[in-house]
């Protein structure tokens, strides 16, 4: 992740398992993804998502689970021989993200999980599938704008997120920076007047700012301040498990899928994304 420069007011404002054996297997320590047959279809598969991302990746009241990387990591898991009713889902916070793969919990992840150089030497990435931007979700009475100094401002991100290090690194090395576990904690610091703003991606802050709770309260910014090139995590050195996956991305974008689920989840949120990435661009 690079921060952009692209604007020069922003600028100011920064002055301031699928189967083990089904595809190359890489441990048989993993408890991940196992698989009773040769053809692909195996017992269940284990993925990580978010569980508080309205529109990503999201626990409904009912227990069944939306979201945009929901849908792309459950037509993933079909294209590995996994039906639906196979998949379990493991919530994965930013901050666990690395571990989680390292120890074998989940297969992959799909998880707002931006591809880095650091987290590359650390988890391998197939990818990437949507790019986002960094941006601030605030008051919708806020005087916060382009062109806002935001150091000293209160912020709210996310540990373990490029959030929450693009603020200490380069948007607003002096902002009072908190950190939280999640997102929705954050939310309700704004809520309260406890923090200026929340910030990290843009596909996120929609999803929240359009839930009916929140309804007009909250205002984004549009400042793009970094490109999120999200990409599916893996554990560090399951080549194979990356190959399949991006024959999977690729199809599902050649097939309709990907923008069905553009359609379906930020539709609501009114979220203008950018087109789907080929596999291996990463915007810097
Ligand atoms: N995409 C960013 C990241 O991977 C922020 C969102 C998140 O915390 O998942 O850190």
């Amino acid at each position: 992740m690079k921060l952009r420069k692209a604007t020069a007011a922003a600028a100011t404002a920064l002055v301031l398992s699928l189967t083990a054996t089904a595809c190359g297997g890489d441990d048989s320590s993993s408890d991940a993804g196992s698989d009773s047959s040769s053809s692909g279809g195996g017992d269940t598969i284990k993925i990580g998502i978010k569980y508080d991302q309205p529109g990503l990746g999201l626990k409904e009241p009912s227990g069944d689970f939306s979201g945009f990387d929901v849908d792309v990591a459950t037509y993933v898991a079909g294209e590995l021989g996994f039906e639906p009713d196979q998949i379990e889902w493991v919530e994965t916070k930013s901050a666990d993200r690395e571990n989680a793969l390292a120890r074998g919990d989940v297969k992959f992840i799909a998880a707002t999980y931006s591809i880095t150089d650091e987290r590359k030497e650390k988890v391998d990435f197939a990818g990437p599938y949507l790019l986002a931007h960094q941006d601030l979700l605030v008051k919708a009475d806020s005087d916060i704008a382009e062109g806002t100094d935001l150091n000293g401002k209160k912020l709210c991100s996310v540990t373990g997120s490029t959030s929450a290090q693009n603020v200490k690194d380069e948007i607003a090395p002096d902002a009072q920076l908190q950190q939280r576990s999640t997102y929705s904690e954050c939310i309700s610091s704004l809520q309260s007047g406890a923090v200026d703003a929340l910030t990290t991606d843009d596909s996120i802050l929609a999803g929240f700012a359009s839930q009916e709770q929140y309804q007009g309260q909250f205002k984004l910014t549009n400042l793009k301040l970094s490109n999120e090139n999200y990409g599916i995590g893996v554990k560090k050195g399951d080549t194979a498990t990356v190959n399949s996956i991006n024959e999977a991305l690729e199809k599902m974008v050649s097939d309709g899928a990907w923008q069905q689920a553009v359609t379906d989840n930020f539709g609501p949120a009114e979220y203008k994304n950018e087109p789907a990435p080929a596999i291996g661009n990463v915007v810097s």
